[in-house]
């Protein structure tokens, strides 16, 4: 494949190619494999963070199998859309932001290493009452930690973002380091850049079970074989309460609704010139929070304004989701964009839907299974703000696979807290 032919002239050097393309290329390396029965690690769930987590994983040496129920990627999970917001001046806890940094090095990284753009810094816009929690945590993580963020006055915010109708009593920042990670290509990328460091991906396998042997190795049970590993990461979304019963309790899943519409005037809406942006609504417990219109061409999936809701959707069975969202999920959508967004919405052309995966404090849990010691790992609880840390991620849970500890500061991500 001509990468190059794909350019981005935005970026200038980094290259696009299509979700297609790059599906072909990793379904080509995965027909060519030639699997063993025993590995150092084994990655239950090839997602936004087990593809990455295979990929630091290769990256060190390790013989690597990582296990996948459906396709890598696809759409019964939590990593479908087309888009993931990024942002540093974390609102929801400054003791993430270390995470972050680590995060964006590591994307860029991935960005270097496979000549293709996954990062595109749109700036985000934070809006809302200075009393809400999500402008009062940025406010915190940004003094904290000294992230650029911009205050506009409404004046200044009416001329550089007209597309807006905000109260007068909002306050208005903008994020310009900010943007959003395509999250398919992402997962494309780790897949097949794990491949090429010698792992090895099965799709369409189900892990059933899991469990120690009498040697000291961890045996897993799939739908169509055994294996067993030293060392197992679990890195299985929605189903992580499915595999570790014991989480099952502490752990919701919710399924959310985004939408796609069509706005009135196209132009205003699109890439280069509408940023992302997050809008604490006065009276809502939550925040709405919205993309740019990509250009069809170069990014595949719905085209549109999207935008979505962060709360807790409806509790679901992640094998048993009702996928066909209420008309009054996509009229809350309506309703706001009809309020605060007023030319955005024209008519809606797609609504879809994702699973969250809650734990009690919304908080992610990075750490190993107490009952097994260190021999197994799991991320879970993403609470729906993981994405943009998955190349993080990736390298904090093969760090504990193989060296039983990580240098990135995630003791507040403790397994203790779901005890
Ligand atoms: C609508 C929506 C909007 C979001 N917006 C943002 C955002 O703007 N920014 C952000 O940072 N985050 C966002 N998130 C959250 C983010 O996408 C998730 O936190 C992240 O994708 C979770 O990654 P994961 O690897 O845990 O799950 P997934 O990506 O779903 O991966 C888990 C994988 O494990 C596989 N699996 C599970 N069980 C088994 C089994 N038994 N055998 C084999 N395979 C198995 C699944 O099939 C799946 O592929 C959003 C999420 C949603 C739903």
């Amino acid at each position: 494949m001509n990468r190059r032919s794909f350019l981005n002239t935005s970026a200038g050097i980094l290259a696009m190619p299509s979700i297609a393309q790059m599906y072909q290329s990793l379904n080509e390396h995965l027909t060519k494999q030639q699997f063993n029965q025993h590995y150092d690690v084994i990655v239950l769930g090839v997602g936004s963070l087990g593809s990455a987590t295979c990929y630091h994983l290769a990256k060190q040496g390790a013989k690597v199998l990582g296990l996948e129920q459906f396709d890598i990627p696809h759409e019964q999970g939590s990593h479908a859309g087309q888009s993931r917001i990024i942002r540093k001046a974390y609102f929801e806890h400054p003791d993430y932001v270390p995470l972050l940094d680590h995060a964006y090095k590591n994307w860029k990284e991935l960005e270097k290493r496979t000549e293709t753009q996954v990062y595109f810094p749109t700036g985000l816009l934070y809006l809302g009452r200075p009393d809400n929690l999500l402008l009062k945590g940025v406010h915190e993580s940004a003094n904290k930690y000294n992230i650029r963020v911009d205050s506009l006055s409404n004046a200044e915010m009416r001329k550089k973002y007209p597309q807006f109708k905000l109260p007068d009593d909002f306050e208005n920042l903008i994020e310009p380091d900010a943007g959003f990670i395509t999250p398919e290509r992402a997962i494309l990328l780790h897949a097949e850049q794990a491949l090429r460091l010698g792992a090895h991906l099965k799709t369409k396998e189900k892990t059933l079970e899991f469990k120690p042997d009498a040697a000291g190795n961890m045996v897993v049970q799939t739908d169509k074989g055994t294996y067993t590993c030293q060392k197992l990461v679990i890195t299985a979304g929605a189903w992580a309460g499915k595999l570790v019963p014991a989480l099952a309790p502490k752990l919701k899943v919710t399924r959310q609704t985004l939408a796609w519409v069509q706005p009135k005037k196209w132009d205003d809406f699109e890439l280069g010139k509408f940023p992302c942006w997050t809008i604490a609504v006065p009276g809502k417990e939550s925040i709405f929070y919205g993309f740019p219109v990509l250009p069809a061409g170069k990014f595949e999936g719905p085209v549109g304004l999207k935008l979505g809701h962060h709360y807790q959707g409806l509790v679901s069975d992640p094998d048993h989701v009702d996928r066909n969202p209420g008309p009054e999920e996509e009229q809350n959508l309506v309703d706001f964009l009809q309020k605060f967004i007023p030319n955005g919405y024209q008519a809606t052309h797609v609504v879809k839907t994702c699973l969250y995966t809650y734990s009690p404090d919304e908080n992610f849990v990075l750490d190993f299974l107490p009952e097994f010691g260190n021999k197994v790992a799991i991320a879970t609880g993403c609470s729906g703000h993981a994405f943009k840390f998955a190349a993080g991620i990736g390298e904090i849970m093969a760090d504990l696979a193989l060296k039983g500890k990580t240098e990135q500061p995630i003791g507040f991500l403790n397994i203790k807290r779901m005890m």
